[in-house]
């Protein structure tokens, strides 16, 4: 197991759930804010570029105005090119920096490149910090797969370049992590990654790594994309892998609309873990897709304000009401699957469809308890939601303990 900063990385802990900036690092006001809007989204680490010194001198500046905001997500230097220079010209980033990224493809050419690296490991060795070898696709160690891609066409059957690819990725990781025990740093203070922006080539990868390494892993599908393309593809690809016990942190490498909310990635990562039953972040609401029963907007509009208000209030519940994370609420649009989804939950609400009685049946773990009518149905189910929580979670939860829903899904082995 790993530890960066206070967070658990790898072995039997939690999947880590990580993010990065994308503000100009040398701009501190707007990076802090960045950083703290991405924690408060529920990221546990942030990765911040640190490309120029001027960025390598704001990240002390950085830190301290999270500290002073009382948020204190670690921070991940991402290197590439000159971090020997900047890690060792400015000390102090090294120090506040929870855990460097480096890619080996890009730590120098030639016979710079080993004495690039050694520096780099050394100042992660000098301050005590871990360190991710994280191998991309874009930025291959060119002269290992010129290498690599030599020996292959000696071979009387040659693989195929894609394969051959994929086992330079591999080796870079897995050679660079050995280098970096080598010159001294713990084996346990080594992460890595390899990321690649095709979803069977992720997969192969990864499988691969997790077989032939023991280093935690750090997944993600790197440019994954645009909106819901890059959603897809990152949970397509990682899925498999999470399902199959691979991957210790995780990140959902999104390209935001212009303008865009950065924390959507952290959202996305926390959605895929928690539908997969791996971990749990805040109250998940099951709404069905409503079909041509459905033909007003009313449940459409209660399952996106029930989803919002919870979302919303999981800052303040999650220090009063622990376990409320894992609460389900059923926002179901007619009697067809209302009343039996609605059981299922924790709390539910079957509302009327087409032609129906305008009337919705509230149920409270598994029991009718209330039918609601009239134009504030919304509200007195946000209600009913309240109370439960107190009730449910709160600090006089044991005398009133719900009934465990029944699992709805198996959770893969760690
Ligand atoms: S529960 Fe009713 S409204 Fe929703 S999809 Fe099923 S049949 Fe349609």
């Amino acid at each position: 197991m790993t530890r960066i900063g206070g967070i658990a990385l790898g072995g039997a802990a939690p999947i880590v759930v990580q993010s990065m900036t994308n503000t100009d690092t040398a701009d501190v006001d707007a990076t802090a804010r960045q950083v703290q809007a991405l924690a408060n989204a529920g990221s546990e680490l942030v990765r911040v570029t640190v490309n120029t010194l001027e960025a390598a001198r704001a990240v002390p500046a950085i830190r301290e105005a999270l500290d002073a905001q009382h948020c204190n997500v670690p921070l991940v230097g991402d290197f590439h090119f000159n971090g020997h220079k900047l890690l060792s010209e400015v000390p102090d980033c090294a120090r506040v920096l929870a855990k460097y990224r480096i890619n080996p493809g890009n730590v120098g050419k030639g016979a710079k490149r080993d004495e690039q690296f050694s520096q780099m490991i050394e100042t992660a060795c000098r301050f005590g910090k871990p360190v991710r070898i994280g191998v991309n696709w874009g930025s291959l160690d060119q002269e290992l797969l010129a290498r690599m891609m030599d020996q292959n066409a000696t071979l009387p059957t040659p693989l195929a370049t894609t394969e051959v690819m994929r086992e330079a990725l591999i080796s870079s990781a897995i050679d660079s992590a050995r280098r970096a025990e080598d010159i001294g740093l713990p084996g346990d203070r080594i992460v890595l990654s390899c990321k690649v922006s095709g979803v069977q080539d992720l997969i192969g990868v990864y499988r691969e790594l997790a077989r032939r390494s023991d280093y935690p892993l750090h997944l993600g599908l790197t440019e994954a994309g645009m909106g819901s393309k890059g959603i897809v593809a990152s949970t397509a690809a990682m899925a498999v892998l999470l399902q199959e016990g691979i991957g210790d942190t995780i990140r959902v490498s999104l390209t935001p609309d212009p303008g865009g909310d950065r924390t959507k990635e952290v959202l996305v990562a926390q959605e895929m873990l928690q539908t997969m039953g791996l971990r749990s972040f805040a109250p998940m609401v099951i709404a069905c897709p409503g079909c041509g029963r459905t033909t007003s907007t009313v449940f459409q509009e209660l399952a996106a304000d029930i989803q919002s208000y919870l979302r919303r209030q999981m800052p303040l519940w999650r220090a009063s009401y622990p376990g409320v994370e894992a609460m389900h609420v059923a926002v179901m649009g007619c009697v067809v699957n209302g009343p039996g989804e609605s059981k299922f939950a924790n709390i539910g609400i079957s509302l009327p469809g087409t032609g129906e009685r305008p009337v919705a049946p509230v149920y409270v773990d598994g029991e009718k308890t209330v039918t609601l009518k009239g134009e504030h149905i919304a509200r007195e189910f946000q209600a009913i939601v309240e109370q439960y929580v107190h009730r449910t979670y709160g600090a006089n939860a044991a005398l009133n303990a719900a009934p465990a829903r029944p699992a709805t899904q198996l959770t893969p082995a760690r």
